[in-house]
């Protein structure tokens, strides 16, 4: 058998539109801002970009609106070499998030509206189920109705296709959906959402990997921001510190910089831990960088780092 090199990610696309202002406007009132920013974000599509372009071949399955976003998600993919089987709706927008961030202190609150991504359903995964079938890596997130990320999960599992589910944002989880995977891998605030309590220390990451062992996942991965990350599962608990690759300017998106790092290392045969650092080293280049999509390395520079 032919090795299978390709990662299918499900997950969502949505413009980020991020406004400075002094403070939120209230009911009826106008307020000037002081800055504005437009990129591509959503889970899904930031991993597919960071995957591509740490070497990955990736398939993204999504949908977006016909409409100057879900353009600028296009060319975006074409742009990092990823295979978009992204449906163009007509009458829906493509997905977008309003961000305001307080100049003052930095807050942020934000509303996300999927539009398009907001559809994707169990016919989108119907719809791809050969690519799935074939890749050595599926994965996906809960941005996106979460029937379909089970779906997909339970497709890949059947086809010995190596399942991997961020499952962010947090939420509740079916019991059914943790044996589906091979590798969970949450941030601590959701890792700390999901087993009930605070995932701060060494000690506290650990039983939260026992928990998500026990309930079923293979193995668990918990990124722990500016300390990297932990890697848990039957027999093996191994902290992977995180790198650095220079002054921290912006850390969104890391999450997705170290999953498309790590799927793609995983989906050359790497082991889990290698696969793990490659993805700490992903993730330390993108946070020295603005932006999310943008921000993602390409391989050079991954093993530049890792060398
Ligand atoms: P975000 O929600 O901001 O996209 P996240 O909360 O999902 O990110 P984190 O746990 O903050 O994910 O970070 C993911 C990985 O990125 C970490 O495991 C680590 O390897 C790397 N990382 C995060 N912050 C830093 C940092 N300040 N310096 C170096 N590496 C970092």
């Amino acid at each position: 058998m032919s090795a299978r090199r390709g990662i299918v990610i499900l997950g969502i696309f949505a413009a980020d539109t991020a406004y400075k202002a002094k403070r939120l406007p209230r009911i009826a009132e106008t307020i000037m801002g002081s800055g504005f920013a437009l990129g591509p974000g959503g889970k899904g599509s930031n991993q597919s970009i960071a995957a591509a372009k740490a070497g990955g071949e990736v398939t993204f399955i999504s949908r977006v609106g016909k409409d100057p976003f879900g353009e600028m998600a296009l060319s975006a993919y074409k742009a990092a070499g990823v295979k978009a089987n992204v449906i163009q709706m007509d009458e829906v927008p493509t997905g977008a998030a309003f961000i305001f961030v307080n100049e003052e202190n930095g807050d942020n609150a934000i509303i996300v509206a999927a539009g398009a991504a907001g559809l994707i359903g169990v016919e989108d995964v119907d719809a791809n189920r050969q690519d799935i079938e074939n890749a050595a890596i599926f994965m996906t997130q809960l941005e996106q109705p979460i029937e379909a990320a089970i779906y997909g999960l339970s497709i890949a599992r059947a086809a010995g296709v190596t399942t991997i589910l961020n499952p962010a944002p947090a939420r509740s989880l079916p019991d059914e959906i943790y044996a589906l995977c091979d590798f969970f891998a949450p941030n601590e605030v959701e890792a700390a959402e999901i087993v009930g309590h605070p995932v701060e220390t060494d000690e506290q990451a650990r039983a939260a990997g026992d928990l998500l062992l026990r309930k079923g996942v293979g193995a668990a991965i918990i990124t722990l921001g500016a300390r990297g990350a932990l890697y848990h599962t039957a027999g093996r608990s191994e902290f992977v510190p995180a790198f650095s690759a220079g002054k921290v300017i912006d850390t969104t998106g890391a999450g997705d910089a170290f999953l498309g790092g790590f799927a793609t290392a995983l989906s050359e045969g790497r082991n889990p831990v290698e696969a793990v650092r490659l993805g700490c080293a992903t993730a330390a280049i993108a946070v020295t960088r603005p932006g999310t999509a943008p921000a993602m390395p390409m391989r050079a520079e991954i093993d530049a780092l890792l060398s």
